[in-house]
C-alpha cells in the first residue's frame, strides 16, 4: 500500500549499556554509519568519590566529568541521561530505536541476542548462580533503564551465546553427568561477542565470507580467552563455567589441578571464598610477578627482571599450548587473530606466541607486526600458509549491531 505522506526515518540510534557491580559504560551509536555519537563512564557506583566521565564524540566537543556521590545505578543511568539530553541525544529521542544490554551469563538457553521481557529477566536471574558477580548487575542495569524507557526495546546480548555451538564433546567437563546437569555445571565460555566480531572481521579481512574460514582468536585483555572458530561457529573456547579456566590472565591463574584447591583448603586452612579471590584476583601475572600489566612486565624484563621474565613465559607456554590444541581441534586453521589490549599493542607476545611453529605454516614477519595501527592488519609474510592477523576487538560496535539486527527485523 502506498501513502502520500513521507514516513518519518526510521529511528536508528543505539545505546550500549555495559553495566557492572559498581560502574556503567556506555556508548550511543547511529547505526546508518556505525557513527558513535557518546561514550561514557560511570565509576564507583554507592560511593562517596563516584565519577561520571561523558564524550560527545558527535561534536567533537570536550569531554565532561561529573565527581561526587552516585547512590545507585538508577542514580547513574539519570546522569548518563542527563548528559546525552545536554548534547541533544536524549534518551527521549525518537531516533533512539532500543538500548543493548552485555549480559555475561546467558547460559545454554541464550543462543541469540534476544528482546527483553519479563520471562528473559526471569532466566537471567535464574542463571545467578552460574554468574554471581555480573548477572545481578546487568540486571540492575536492564530494570533500571526499562523503567526510563519502557515502551523502547530493550535487548540482551549475552557473552556465551557464540559458545553455544559448542558440541558436547568441548562443552562438557569429564565429571558424573547427573551431578553436572543438577547444578548446570558444563563450559559456558565468554568474551563471545569479541570472538563473534573478530573471527568475522578476520575473515573479511581474508576477503573470505565467514562460513569459509578456521579461525583460532586470542583475546588478550586484562581477563583472556581463546577460541576455535571453523566456518562462521565456535567450537571450542578456553573459558568454562566461569571465566576462570584456560589462558594465564592479568589476575586469573587459568588452567590448573583442581586438587590445588583441595590442597589449599585441606593443608593451607583456606575457605572456599579465600580461595577464589586467590584465583581470581591475586592469581594470574600479578600472582606471578606482581604486575598484570603488559607494558610494566615488558619493561622490566627489559631491565633484566627474572621473576617478570618467568612470569611472561608462563604466559606465552599457555598461550601456545591453546594454539597447538585449537589446531588440533580445527584440523585446518586459515588465521590466528590477536586481539583486546594485549593482542592487539604487545608485538612481543604476538612473536613469542608463535615463535617456532613454522612446522604448523605459522610465522611472524617481523616489521609488519611492529606498526601499530587501529585497523585490522595481517602480520604474516606472504609465504606463510596461516595467515596472522591482528583486529581490533569493538563489543560495543557488536552489540549495537546485534541489537538494531533484532530490532529492525521485528518492525
Ligand atoms: P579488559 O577489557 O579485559 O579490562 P583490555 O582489553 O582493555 O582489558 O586490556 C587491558 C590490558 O592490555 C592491560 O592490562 C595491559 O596489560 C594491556 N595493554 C594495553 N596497552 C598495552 C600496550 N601498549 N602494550 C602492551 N600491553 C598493553
Amino acid at each position: 500500500m502506498s501513502s502520500t505522506h513521507p514516513s518519518p526515518a526510521p529511528a536508528s540510534r543505539v545505546l550500549v549499556l555495559n553495566s557492572g557491580s559498581s560502574s556503567v559504560k556506555y556508548q550511543l551509536l547511529d547505526m546508518r554509519d556505525e557513527r558513535r555519537l557518546a561514550a561514557g563512564l560511570v565509576e564507583r557506583i554507592g560511593e562517596q568519590t563516584s565519577r561520571l566521565k561523558h564524550s560527545p564524540l558527535h561534536s567533537g566537543g570536550e569531554s565532561r566529568e561529573r565527581t561526587g556521590p552516585i547512590a545507585d545505578h538508577e542514580a547513574a543511568l539519570k546522569a548518563v541521561a542527563e548528559e546525552l539530553a545536554a548534547d541533544g541525544l536524549g534518551l527521549d529521542s525518537p531516533e533512539l530505536a532500543a538500548i543493548g544490554h552485555r549480559v555475561v551469563h546467558g547460559g545454554k538457553h541464550f543462543t541469540a541476542p534476544t528482546v527483553i521481557d519479563d520471562t528473559v529477566l526471569a532466566e537471567i536471574e535464574r542463571l545467578i548462580p552460574v554468574a554471581p558477580l555480573h548477572n545481578p548487575a546487568n540486571l540492575t542495569g536492564i530494570r533500571t533503564a526499562r523503567a526510563l524507557r519502557p515502551d523502547l526495546p530493550q535487548v540482551a546480548v549475552f557473552d556465551t551465546a557464540f559458545h553455544t555451538t559448542m558440541p558436547e564433546a568441548a562443552a562438557r567437563y569429564a565429571i558424573d553427568v547427573e551431578t553436572a546437569d543438577e547444578h548446570r555445571i558444563r563450559r559456558y565460555g565468554f568474551h563471545g561477542t569479541s570472538h563473534a566480531y573478530v573471527s568475522r572481521a578476520t575473515a573479511k579481512l581474508l576477503g573470505k565470507d565467514p562460513s569459509e574460514v578456521n579461525v583460532i582468536v586470542l583475546h588478550l585483555g586484562n581477563g583472556a580467552s581463546a577460541s576455535a572458530v571453523r566456518g562462521g561457529r565456535c567450537v571450542d573456547t578456553s573459558m568454562g563455567l566461569t571465566p576462570l579456566e584456560g589462558l594465564v590472565m592479568g589476575t586469573r591463574s587459568g588452567d590448573m589441578d583442581p586438587a590445588v584447591i583441595f590442597h589449599l583448603m585441606r593443608v593451607g586452612g583456606m575457605s572456599a571464598d579465600e580461595i577464589d579471590a586467590l584465583l581470581n584476583k591475586k592469581s594470574g601475572l600479578i600472582g606471578l610477578c606482581g604486575d598484570n600489566d603488559m607494558r610494566e612486565i615488558r619493561r622490566r624484563i627489559d631491565e633484566g627482571d627474572e621473576q617478570a621474565q618467568l612470569a611472561f613465559d608462563i604466559y606465552i607456554h599457555r598461550l601456545k599450548k591453546y594454539i597447538g590444541a585449537y589446531y588440533a581441534v580445527l584440523g585446518r586453521v586459515d588465521a590466528i587473530a590477536f586481539t583486546a589490549g594485549v593482542g592487539e599493542n604487545a608485538a612481543p607476545v604476538r612473536e613469542a606466541a608463535v615463535a617456532g611453529l613454522e612446522e604448523l605454516g605459522l610465522a611472524i614477519d617481523g616489521e609488519l607486526n611492529a606498526v601499530r595501527a587501529d585497523e585490522p592488519r595481517l602480520i604474516s609474510p606472504e609465504y606463510a600458509r596461516v595467515a596472522v592477523a591482528v583486529v581490533p576487538t569493538d563489543e560495543e560496535l557488536e552489540i549495537a549491531t546485534q541489537t538494531y539486527a533484532l530490532v529492525a527485523k521485528k518492525s
